[in-house]
């Protein structure tokens, strides 16, 4: 059996600007790795300087479209200059994109703030929503026209989750009053962002689409006697974490389209304010090396959730990272088997994008976990495409799906 997608079908693969471009050191991750002595990014993959050839690679692999994020911190190097060489070399690379026949989707905030915002409050001080916008402006300026999907952040509340409940990301925070301030604040530059890009392209007679990618988990209580109050806290979760925001965000008509992240299953157990994460003896899933719980329906149920807002939805994230490369193929063509179902039963989605295109910085995990197409030997920066990769590049090109 064979099954079909959409002719305009966006097949391709992201990446963000910390965890591959190197050389970073001006970004409060940098600061955080020295700190608690935790593997630095480093020079990264060296994407800062390969990115030609890197994009050759994705093209080689028939994608046509990728997304990258631009580095915040070497724009704005300061609270009030903006780089002119950092501003061209982005403009570079998004017209290198284009250049290979790969349309560009830019996120302005993957994760990482330049030290002087850290340094004056990061995102719990409210004055510095302008300190974003002024980058933000200054992107967009530079590549209107060149990009047509924009996101504003990447993943708000695992930024806020790891970095103001668990304390494990930058800053290092553990405080429910502190999420509150965060969570104003990020709402508060996402909407006027939002208006700002639209403005922006509207001037200038153009239009784009604007959204955030947002991280959805498929949530399920721990079996167990507790099994009731489990799958209580579950949904709750479920609720808060995936779906508040976006339906926010849609009720104050600043969503074009949305931008869905998904890789696994969490199983929640009653407890504490927000549950906790319950170890997973006696569940039937395989695990990745990192532990997560791989679900491949998860993808279809929350695509068809997703289909109440009535945008279209762009997977900005799905992907995987194995000891044993057999799985990376499994993970890819069931994923994309239930993300096809969500398309016959009604949800427009318009596109899927790989994560990620290069292996790379998984953030406090270091070098370890490989999501990559593409493998990076990080001793001598060679890349080599992986097996299973060869057979994304034959659903891209065929743009079906064999059974
Ligand atoms: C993030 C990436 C990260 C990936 C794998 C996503 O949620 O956007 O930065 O590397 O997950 O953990």
């Amino acid at each position: 059996m064979q099954i079909e997608f959409p002719s305009s079908f966006l097949w391709g693969a992201a990446l963000s600007s910390y965890q591959c471009e190197g050389g970073n050191y001006n970004s409060d991750w940098y600061l955080w790795e020295k700190q608690k002595q935790l593997t630095s990014a480093g020079i990264a993959c060296d994407h800062y300087h390969l990115f030609d050839r890197d994009f050759q690679l994705a093209r080689s692999l028939n994608l046509n479209s990728l997304r990258l994020s631009l580095e915040w911190a070497r724009i704005c190097p300061d609270s009030s200059s903006i780089s002119a060489p950092e501003l061209a070399h982005y403009v570079k690379v998004v017209d290198t994109l284009r250049k290979h026949g790969l349309k560009p989707i830019v996120t302005l905030h993957h994760f990482t703030n330049p030290v002087w915002f850290a340094n004056s409050g990061g995102w719990l001080n409210p004055e510095n929503v302008d300190g974003f916008l002024r980058f933000l402006k200054a992107a967009v300026e530079s590549l209107k026209g060149k990009v047509d999907f924009w996101l504003i952040f990447n993943e708000p509340l695992v930024y806020i989750y790891n970095g103001f409940v668990q304390g494990c990301w930058p800053p290092g925070k553990s405080s429910l009053r502190l999420v509150k301030k965060v969570v104003t604040n990020m709402v508060a530059a996402y909407c006027q962002g939002y208006q700002e890009i639209k403005n922006i392209y509207r001037q200038a007679g153009l239009t784009a689409q604007v959204s955030l990618a947002k991280h959805t988990l498929v949530f399920s209580g721990c079996p167990g006697l507790m099994l009731p109050f489990n799958s209580f806290t579950a949904f709750c979760r479920s609720k808060i974490f995936n779906f508040r925001l976006l339906d926010y965000l849609e009720k104050k008509r600043c969503l074009d389209f949305i931008a869905l992240n998904y890789y696994c299953k969490y199983y929640s157990r009653f407890g504490g304010l927000l549950g906790r994460e319950c170890s997973h003896g006696g569940h039937k899933e395989r695990r990745n090396s990192l532990d997560w719980s791989v679900y491949p329906q998860g993808i279809y149920a929350i695509t068809k959730i997703l289909k109440k807002f009535g945008l279209p939805i762009l997977v900005t994230e799905n992907g995987t990272s194995e000891i044993d490369e057999r799985f990376y193929r499994d993970f890819l063509l069931s994923h994309l088997k239930n993300l096809h179902r969500a398309l016959t039963e009604g949800a427009d989605v318009i596109g899927y994008l790989w994560w990620s295109l290069l292996d790379n910085f998984e953030w406090d995990k270091g070098y370890q976990h490989r999501f990559g197409l593409i493998e990076v030997d990080y001793y001598n920066l060679k890349r080599r495409i992986k097996p299973f990769a060869y057979t994304y590049a034959k659903i891209c090109k065929e743009n079906k799906l064999s059974l």
